[in-house]
């Protein structure tokens, strides 16, 4: 942004944060007709969580009934895999098994089915221990959950068609303007950035998209009552990549532990396969990589995988969940809050935005403009 002085004209909207969220909720405002600009601390988009996470595509099979993780999870999946065919963003929709490893994990897995039928995730198969050792002989497993409609993306292709698209619309994203403040005026808010000499924006609609962030920018909006802002909790996840080639055909997960989906395996694009993340609550954000957990991390891969070598696997790098619960809590839901929640018209948080909102992205982008809309 080049403006030096307070912009009289009023924009349709804006969006903090170029994460694949607010990219995907810029291009579907801007797909609806609306001048939109995001506004990027950072000097490019995609620096925090979205470049930092698994790359999977969720099926939406672990979340309660209802919640909007389940239900953008589902839609945006679907969303996702045409939008990758469309654009030509690599992907492959390999299939996920969920392994069990013991007696007691069968009780786990069919919870775990009821949850992902009631979901309307009806694709889920059961294979034996005989079936799992000749479609993944590496793999010990008394038994497995298939999920066929589980994939991975290549998130970084995605980022940028989405904001390709979103420039085509004739939308603009401007990096390097961290937003300070936030003021709620009569028809709309006025923003004041970083930018040196300091810039301030006006717009009737503003999205705050800022992640692990959000929190912090949604107290600096002045009006907005304190009441409406969660606590967060951070969890970090650390990756180890496997030096070779991968010992799996698909992606394998255990039950799921408290904080994540437990240490699995995925692979990326080129076929490399990489192992985590595991849950190390922390206090600041700080994605610095941390091997005093290894020990822990290699007992967990050893469950499902006995002939690991951990010589082979090498620090790769961390993400950091924004999440609403804490240690030993539920797992909370998205939380994405409209006026009709916090009386700010104009105004949508989006809070706690964890996994899986790389899948939902674009059903998030679609959930919002309806929020948009109902403040006109
Ligand atoms: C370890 C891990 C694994 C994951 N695995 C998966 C997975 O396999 N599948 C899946 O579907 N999801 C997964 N997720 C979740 C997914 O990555 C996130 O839900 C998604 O990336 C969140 O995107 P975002 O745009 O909300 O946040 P971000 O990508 O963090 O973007 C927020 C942006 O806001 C900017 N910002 C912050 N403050 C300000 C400010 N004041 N002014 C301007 N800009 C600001 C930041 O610089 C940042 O670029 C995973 C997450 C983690 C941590």
């Amino acid at each position: 942004m080049r403006h030096n002085k307070t912009m009289k004209e009023q924009l349709d909207c804006i969006v903090i944060g170029a994460g694949v969220v607010g990219l995907a909720i810029a291009r579907r405002l801007a797909i609806s007709g609306m001048q939109v600009i995001v506004l990027e601390g950072e000097a490019q988009t995609g620096m925090h969580t979205s470049s930092r996470s698994s790359e999977v595509i969720h099926a939406g099979i672990y979340y309660s009934k209802d919640s909007l993780k389940a239900r953008l999870c589902v839609a945006g999946k679907e969303m996702l895999y045409q939008y990758c065919e469309e654009r030509h963003i690599p992907f492959l929709r390999l299939g996920k098994l969920i392994v069990g490893v013991s007696a007691d994990d069968e009780e786990k897995l069919q919870q775990i089915e009821l949850k992902a039928n009631a979901n309307g995730v009806a694709d889920l198969l059961w294979l034996t221990k005989k079936e799992m050792a000749s479609r993944e002989p590496s793999v010990r497993a008394s038994l497995a959950l298939l999920s066929p409609s589980t994939g991975i993306i290549d998130s970084h292709s995605l980022m940028l068609s989405l904001h390709a698209d979103f420039e085509n619309l004739g939308g603009t994203v401007a990096c390097q303007n961290k937003v300070l403040s936030v003021v709620v005026e009569e028809d709309g808010f006025l923003i004041s950035t970083e930018k040196e000499p300091q810039s301030l924006v006006r717009c009737k609609n503003l999205i705050n998209a800022a992640g692990l962030w959000a929190l912090h920018v949604a107290r600096k909006v002045s009006g907005l009552d304190a009441q409406h802002v969660p606590s967060q909790y951070l969890a970090k996840g650390h990756y180890y990549s496997y030096q070779g080639s991968s010992p799996f055909t698909q992606l394998i997960y255990p039950l799921p532990s408290d904080g994540g989906l437990g240490i699995h395996v995925t692979r990326d694009m080129a076929g490399a396969a990489r192992f985590g993340p595991d849950v190390s609550w922390i206090d600041s954000i700080d994605y610095q990589f941390d091997e005093s957990g290894k020990v822990e991390f290699i007992a967990a891969i050893r469950d499902y995988f006995p002939d690991l070598n951990p010589d082979k696997l090498v620090p790769g790098y961390t993400g950091i969940r924004p999440k609403l619960s804490g240690p030993g809590e539920q797992p909370a839901d998205f939380m994405i809050q409209g006026s009709r929640t916090h009386g700010v018209p104009g105004l949508v948080n989006l809070f706690g935005i964890e996994s899986p909102g790389l899948t939902a992205s674009l059903a998030i982008g679609e959930y919002v403009e309806l929020l948009v809309q109902e403040d006109g």
